[in-house]
């Protein structure tokens, strides 16, 4: 019997606490997860596994980063608002962070005044933080609902296609089944290619643009950052398009 054994990534919610987000840029709620790698057959797992580290997801933008439980006075167990959880979990949130909330305010109010330098560094910043999850996601073959539902139409297809060839023409059934075979596996091959465009429309573009919002980046200013990124081998940097986020840019904020 073949069997199915390894090690996998258990994260185990620990509570909330209250930090800055750098993509929402500003403070937020955030669910603080403890990360453990435990031993796996057909990948159920028991425990919580060898500790590998920490990492806090904001309630907003859902974007996790790396997190030092010891940082906060205590973990909240439920959400709660927001000036109860900062009380609660980080009561010297608007004193630590002062340099990174003024120059947050400088962004929106005086953007003009930052230097080229840091202007380039706060546009890469939201690039890098959210390049472990475009990784991620190219780490492995994903599925989405359009992949599945190629796939379910090329079996249809193939069934309901056979069926007629074997009423119209009796001696064409096989050739029939090779050709809807053929069509099925181009539909859900074409189907997978642009099933990686989708997820960075839906679930990175938004995110990013949201973040970059404030800064106003030019097309060039954009390209060159993902110029970069695809320098240094980054997958964001292949799979990203400028005039895509450009586009989303310059739509009105939902
Ligand atoms: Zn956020």
């Amino acid at each position: 019997m073949f069997i199915v054994w390894g090690r996998k990534i258990v994260r185990r919610k620990l509570g909330y606490v209250a930090d800055f987000c750098p993509i929402c840029r500003k403070p937020a709620t955030f669910e603080l997860q403890r990360i453990g790698s435990a031993g796996h057959i057909y990948y159920i797992s028991a425990g919580q596994g060898a500790l590998v580290g920490f990492e806090k997801q904001c309630a907003k933008c859902h974007t996790s980063l790396n997190a030092e439980p010891t940082h906060y006075t205590s973990v909240a167990d439920k959400k709660l608002a927001f000036p109860e959880l900062v009380a609660q979990t980080f009561p010297k949130l608007h004193e630590a962070l002062k340099a990174r909330l003024d120059l947050e305010e400088q962004i929106r109010l005086a953007p003009a005044t930052i230097s080229p330098e840091d202007r380039q560094a706060l546009i890469r910043h939201p690039f890098l933080l959210l390049s472990p999850k475009v990784e991620q996601r190219y780490a492995a073959t994903h599925l989405d609902l359009e992949t599945v539902l190629a796939f379910v139409g090329a079996i249809f297809l193939m069934i309901i296609g056979v069926a007629v060839a074997k009423k119209v023409a009796l001696d064409y059934e096989g050739p029939a089944l090779l050709v809807f075979i053929v069509v099925g596996i181009v539909m859900v091959g074409w189907q997978l290619a642009l099933s990686g465009r989708r997820y960075m429309r839906k679930h990175i573009i938004p995110v990013l643009a949201g973040s970059l919002k404030p800064l106003k980046p030019t097309s060039r200013e954009l390209q060159t950052t993902i110029d970069e990124l695809n320098r240094l081998g980054h997958k964001m940097g292949s799979k990203l398009k400028a005039a895509d986020l450009s586009r989303h840019l310059s739509q009105p904020a939902p």
